[in-house]
């Protein structure tokens, strides 16, 4: 047997970085059409979306690692860069696995495909022989949609030492498992701008340790469920610890949520009847509301004949095809639970599996229905999950809603029109680490302790403002040279994403290069057109989907008139958690004063300001508000948006000439981040 050398993936929702350089010798490019290209299981062809080698990609929905696609390598024998490509989209997989099968064993790396589509991501450097069954395998096994477009293998000089060298850019790749005695393992990742920081708890080489939530399912019964019923396909990521909930043992995952019954068995809650979350208007998404003409044809469950019943109901009401659209229900509900999984030995009944799929969904509570404000969309809704088909990717998935009751309970990440028909839930604001089982309302939530549901490391997102074409103010010197914005903030806050990183938190980066963070030009906001709300969108999706606790913009200001200086931090006050909004940015501005005015630089101290008051009336910044006419997802976490000096105005230009000036302005974040989560814990 040839021991594996692993490269783990540690923060899968971070876009791996800058384009791959050009090589000496020209690359061996190997498209989805290749001869040599094959796929195990259907992988669709499409070419919808920009950004793909050659003339197209092909795809598949998650599933459970037993459909792959394959680039052998067929070059000839040496090292290699090995570079990957896809179109990337917001139901895309931001955990799309590929493997490198080397002559040192096999290397693993985890993309987010939702980003950065269209460029070439290097993994690292392997040594490969042809024909020898090396190459490059991606599988199904991922949490959305995963996307097949090119692999290319680069040379590198004969000389090349023998070990691979992971990528500084591949931010994610770490070595983890047991090292290859004969092949060095993989050179320790180079220091990188995001952090390799480990949790307390479990190791980050654990399975049952998930990177992408920070959380673990260390519940046994938890974990045989979460294996046998589908995994993340099911369940998603874990967003609690385990905790008490009404008097059971309970642990929120991004889909469902688990609970551990009196008899020792595993049972779902019924996330959207029986009072838990009986809403139909979800972050900008209209669902429709259960029927009562559907419900009243359930079968009873008191039925001799229940069972075959119920499923016969599902068939009925769960359409393949609903006004010519291939809707897919009842394949996506019969595919939830496969044979394998849930008889791992192959020694199971396979009539039970489509009960497992029964004990996942429950029974439909509505007809298929559009979504009123994207006809693309079809849904169903069922006891305890919303079936989502997307028109865009022909392709149908359960929300994550389970995530909302989490948002319900702590009051963070909660959009405002879930909190609009929210109001009178007993689980509403329930979440208070400093009161008694760090309940509010203890009352209301008999046999609940909270303590420990979501104790985890901080996660910071750091936002570089503009990039590519959009410049953001600038400044030319007499002597000719020229700041821009865009480049400054980059530097700035790849500085601040490291510095935190070090000193312990998670960091998230919208960008690391000069680019937009829109890069494949999608229409995010669903207006019909792309424009720099797309691109802002983009910011937003990605520190929400990360699960940040904390997100900060990094800005230098411009005015029409040079005279203007100083230095703001904005943030909104519209928001639930406003209260947070304003203390991170006073704690911003005034770490910002205090640190120029150390480095020799007295800026004009302007003060921690709501966007409203640049913008007027009841506009707030797209990375900063709540949703509305012009935000159509609002960032889900407290924020801020500094403004550290004007780079219009030529004495603050000047300054910013001065390393120790941009290092004063690092600095000060970097403080302000801390002071924050000494105030308030993450979540
Ligand atoms: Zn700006």
């Amino acid at each position: 047997m040839v021991p594996i050398v692993v490269i783990l993936a540690l923060l899968a929702a971070v876009v791996l970085s800058v384009p791959v350089a050009n090589a000496a010798e020209s690359p061996l490019v190997m498209d989805n059409t290749a001869p040599a290209a094959s796929s195990k299981g259907a992988w669709t062809h499409a070419a919808t979306t920009p950004g793909f080698h050659g003339d197209g990609y092909q795809f598949r929905i998650a599933g459970n690692g037993s459909n792959v696609f394959s680039w052998p390598f067929t070059g000839q024998e040496g090292e290699y860069d090995v570079a990957v490509r896809w179109t990337a989209g917001p139901n895309r997989a931001t955990d799309a696995t590929y493997i490198v099968k080397h002559q040192g064993g096999e290397a693993k790396a985890v993309v987010n495909q939702q980003q950065g589509g269209g460029s070439w991501y290097r993994i690292g450097a392997f040594k490969l022989r042809p024909g020898s069954g090396q190459g490059v395998v991606l599988t199904d096994q991922a949490n959305g949609v995963v996307v097949a477009d090119a692999v290319m293998f680069t040379q590198k000089g004969q000389t090349a030492p023998s070990s691979p060298t992971p990528s500084p850019q591949a931010v994610a790749l770490l070595p983890t498992a047991t090292p290859n005695p004969s092949t060095p393992p993989p050179a320790k990742a180079a220091p990188s701008p995001v952090p390799q920081h480990a949790p307390p708890g479990p190791s980050k080489d654990d399975p049952r340790y998930f990177a992408q939530t920070r959380y673990a399912i260390t519940e046994d019964r938890f974990w045989d469920y979460f294996q046998k019923r589908g995994g993340l396909n099911t369940f998603g990521y874990p967003v609690s610890n385990t905790f008490a909930l009404l008097g059971l043992k309970t642990q929120i995952f991004q889909r469902q949520i688990m609970q551990l019954q009196p008899d020792g068995g595993v049972a779902l809650m019924n996330l959207l009847d029986g009072g838990l979350m009986p809403y139909t208007k979800i972050n900008g998404s209209t669902f429709p509301a259960p029927d009562p003409e559907v419900i009243r044809l359930h079968p009873p469950v008191s039925d001799p004949e229940y069972h075959q019943k119920a499923l016969d109901f599902v068939r009925e009401f769960s359409p393949e095809k609903w006004q010519d659209l291939p809707v897919g229900f009842y394949r996506a509900f019969l595919n939830t639970v496969r044979y394998e999984d849930a008889f791992p030995k192959g020694d199971g009944d396979r009539n039970l599996v489509s009960g497992f799929s029964l004990e996942i969904w429950g029974l439909p509570t509505s007809r298929p229905t559009a979504d009123p404000g994207n006809k693309g969309f079809v849904y169903l809704r069922f006891q305890r999950g919303i079936m989502h088909y997307d028109d865009a990717c022909k392709c149908t998935q359960a929300l994550l809603l389970a995530d909302y009751l989490k948002s319900l309970l702590t009051e963070r990440g909660l959009p405002s029109d879930l909190l609009a028909q929210a109001k009178s839930s007993k689980f509403l604001g329930q979440y208070n680490s400093q009161k008694p089982q760090s309940l509010n309302r203890p009352q209301d939530l008999p046999g609940s302790d909270l303590r420990s549901a979501f104790r985890r490391d901080p996660t910071v997102t750091v936002d570089a403002g503009h990039g590519g074409k959009e410049i953001g103010s600038s400044f030319t010197f007499q002597d000719g040279a020229r700041i821009l914005e865009k480049d400054l903030n980059l530097k700035v806050a790849r500085k601040v994403a490291a510095g935190l990183a070090q000193a312990g938190y998670s960091v998230i980066e919208t960008r690391t290069t000069d680019s937009g963070v829109n890069r494949s030009n999608q229409d995010l906001t669903g207006d019909g057109q792309v424009t720099v709300s797309d691109d802002l969108q983009a910011r937003v999706d990605i520190a929400n989907n990360a699960g940040t606790d904390l997100f900060l913009s990094i800005h230098f200001n411009g005015v029409s008139d040079p005279a203007m200086r100083g230095t703001y931090v904005f943030y909104s006050p519209g928001r639930p958690f406003a209260d947070r909004n304003k203390t991170f940015a006073e704690m911003a501005q005034r770490n910002l004063v205090k640190r120029l005015k150390d480095a020799g630089y007295s800026t004009v101290d302007r003060g921690a300001r709501t966007d409203q008051s640049v913008l007027g009336g009841n506009y707030h910044f797209y990375l900063l508000g709540p949703q509305g006419d012009t935000i159509k997802r609002e960032s889900r976490m407290p924020a801020g948006l500094g403004e550290a000096l004007f780079l219009t105005n030529p004495e603050d230009a000047n300054a910013l000439r001065q390393d120790r000036i941009v290092d004063a302005i690092v600095q000060a974040y970097i403080d302000a981040v801390r002071e924050y989560f000494s105030r308030y814990e993450p979540n």
